[in-house]
């Protein structure tokens, strides 16, 4: 931060001196004609009489008129270099005061609650870390030194045209409070123009992503059309709001411009008379052209200054917006050296997502460490939801959840994550190597037996070894696609890996065939340790063999027991098993009848 200070002081400075150096030429100009046209001598400033001495010329005659060209020459060289710095070091800094942001946006997006997630879309995300960080450097890089060189300029500008002639300075500029008062009002109108711009920009971009993200099923279920025309509904209005950012600025533009070149036509027509009145030399004369320019350009320059300073306070409100976002509160009870003994019980547990629907509602049961439970139930009656509040990626909003006896909401969310392993619904997969995806489970470097183990047991080791570059394989854009059952059992091998008292797998058994699921389940219990297995499953054969079932319908408990209790008993466990195996019996007496054909 220090170092950006120091970058832009430097800045400021190159430009003061760029400023003086582009100040002189008129200068040296009006010296030149005034002395060969006119008879002055050249010339009453110090500086330029030793200047043209030093270069072999003391008197300027129209033999040595060359030396005032070579002055001039002289003058932009340095113009040039201070030029140079001034764009160098203000990039630099306006550079590393975007890449701060960047990054701390970041941090800050892996620190937030899941629940951001569920109210902030991805693509416009994106855009706000992105376009609208560019927007704030774009000013820092350009406005900030611009507003130091209106300032300097105007503060040399005003004392040079006043001594060179003060009633010629009163009438360069009449006409610049009435352009600074159109500058400001235009600023006050804009900002809305820009803020909806940009708006409708991230629309645009959570459109564009939703459909990248998602499109496979666009292309299964044949949406393209009404892909298309979502999409160019919001470009649409992207354009049309950028349409009428440009018509304003360009009227903006085009008044104030003409506000200012009738100050240059008024110079010009008063200052002609005044010569010819013999109140001005020829030279000064020439001298006010040029600086009215140069007394212009901050004028004009303020009216870009404050239509970027809107831009930029739109772009910094919206990235403001997400670092307001408070961060997970990461506190509460840890005990990094040991591991839970994964005891998990819940006493009348609700819990709902907004204000209105309860989705869990008064939830009570009883897993003892080392136990494997399954739990079954319609979609939506709450299953993920349930698996979701364990390693508090969501908090229950009634009741209690203890852990080993300890209400879960007040253990440190980092602890209990190390503790739970969890097998999430859609298993995502970086685009890394297979290798390194089992890895990311744990979090010292396992060993390579260690990551063969894991996949063994998650019955995937074989397939892996019969690729090409076996582990190493990559996964994802530049490397193969996984099928669903694949992805599935590498994010099952991640979270063996991990090792964690507790596991919860959220229905991550259901693309795999009933014999590889079979074996996942016995290589698991037959694992040396104990450790608590929740399996969201579909397929009741998962539910057999398990310590106890729990049925979930409508976000209520409806039954619990062993399996052999369950299909006794009136309920959805019973017609589910019917059902599912049923048409087991029925299949496979066609296919003995087919066989026998
Ligand atoms: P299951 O896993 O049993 O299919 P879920 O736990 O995913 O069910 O969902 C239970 C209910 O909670 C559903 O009605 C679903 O719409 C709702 N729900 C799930 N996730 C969210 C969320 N992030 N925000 C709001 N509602 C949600
Ligand atoms: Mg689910």
């Amino acid at each position: 931060m220090a170092g950006n200070r120091l970058l832009y002081i430097g800045a400021i400075t190159a430009i003061a001196f760029e400023t003086l150096f582009t100040f002189a030429s008129p200068l040296v100009i009006r010296e030149t004609i005034d002395s060969i046209i006119g008879d002055k001598l050249f010339s009453d400033w110090s500086i330029l009489q030793s200047l043209s001495q030093l270069i072999g010329a003391p008197t300027i005659t129209q033999q040595t008129i060359w030396a005032c060209a070579l002055i001039l020459v002289i003058l932009s060289l340095f113009r040039g270099i201070f030029t140079y710095l001034n764009g160098r070091w203000s990039a630099k800094a306006s550079e590393s005061i975007a890449r701060n942001m960047r990054d701390e946006l970041y941090l800050h997006l892996q620190s937030v609650p899941v629940k951001f997630y569920s109210e902030w879309k991805i693509g416009d995300l994106i855009q706000r870390c992105t376009s609208d960080v560019e927007t704030v450097r774009k000013f820092l890089s350009i406005q900030v030194v611009q507003v130091g060189k209106s300032l300097l300029m105007l503060a040399i500008i005003i004392p040079i045209l006043v001594s060179l002639n003060a009633k010629m300075a009163l009438v360069s500029m009449v006409t610049i409070p009435l352009i600074l008062t159109f500058a400001v009002l235009f600023f006050l109108k804009i900002k809305s123009v820009f803020q909806i711009a940009d708006e409708s920009e991230g629309f645009m971009s959570a459109v564009l992503q939703e459909n990248l993200t998602g499109i496979r099923v666009v292309r299964a279920f044949a949406r393209q059309d009404f892909e298309m025309d979502k999409f160019d509904e919001r470009n649409t209005a992207y354009r049309d709001n950028v349409y009428r950012l440009i018509k304003i600025l360009g009227t903006y533009w085009g008044l104030s411009d003409l506000l200012i070149y009738s100050q240059t036509g008024l110079v010009l027509v008063v200052g002609t008379y005044w010569t010819i009145d013999g109140q001005l030399t020829l030279g000064t004369l020439v001298a006010f052209v040029s600086y009215v320019e140069f007394l212009l350009w901050p004028i004009r320059q303020t009216g870009r200054t404050l239509t970027d300073l809107g831009k930029a306070f739109v772009s910094l409100d919206r990235i403001r917006k997400i670092l307001n976002e408070s961060l997970e509160d990461m506190s509460g009870w840890s005990d990094e050296t040991t591991k839970i003994s994964g005891n998990i019980e819940f006493k009348n547990t609700g819990f709902r997502y907004d204000e209105k629907t309860p989705v869990l509602e008064d939830i009570s049961f009883n897993i003892n460490s080392g136990d494997t439970v399954v739990i079954v139930g319609p979609t939506g009656s709450g299953k993920s939801t349930l698996a979701n509040l364990l390693p508090r990626l969501w908090d229950y909003t009634n009741g209690s959840v203890l852990i080993d006896g300890r209400e879960l909401n007040t253990i440190g969310r980092k602890y209990i994550r190390q503790q739970i392993g969890i097998v999430l619904q859609e298993p995502f997969l970086y685009s890394k190597s297979l290798i390194d995806n089992i890895r990311l489970g744990k979090i010292t470097n396992p060993g390579e037996s260690e990551i063969f183990e894991a996949s063994r047991i998650a019955a995937i080791h074989e397939e892996i070894e019969t690729f090409e570059k076996g582990y190493e394989t990559l996964v994802g854009e530049r490397g193969v696609t996984l099928s669903g059952g694949q992805k599935q059992r590498i994010a099952i091998a991640r979270a063996i890996i991990q090792d964690p008292p507790i596991l919860i797998f959220d229905d991550s058994l259901s693309a795999l065939d009933t014999e590889t699921e079979t074996r996942i389940r016995e290589a698991l219990i037959s694992r040396k340790g104990k450790r608590t297995t929740i399996v969201i499953a579909h397929r009741l054969t998962t539910a057999v063999n398990a310590d106890m079932v729990i049925v979930l319908e409508n976000g209520q408990v409806s039954q619990s027991g062993k399996h052999e209790q369950l299909i006794r008993m009136d309920g959805l466990y019973k017609r589910l098993w019917t059902m599912q195996t049923l048409p087991v019996q029925v299949i496979n007496d066609n296919q003995q009848s087919r066989s026998q054909n």
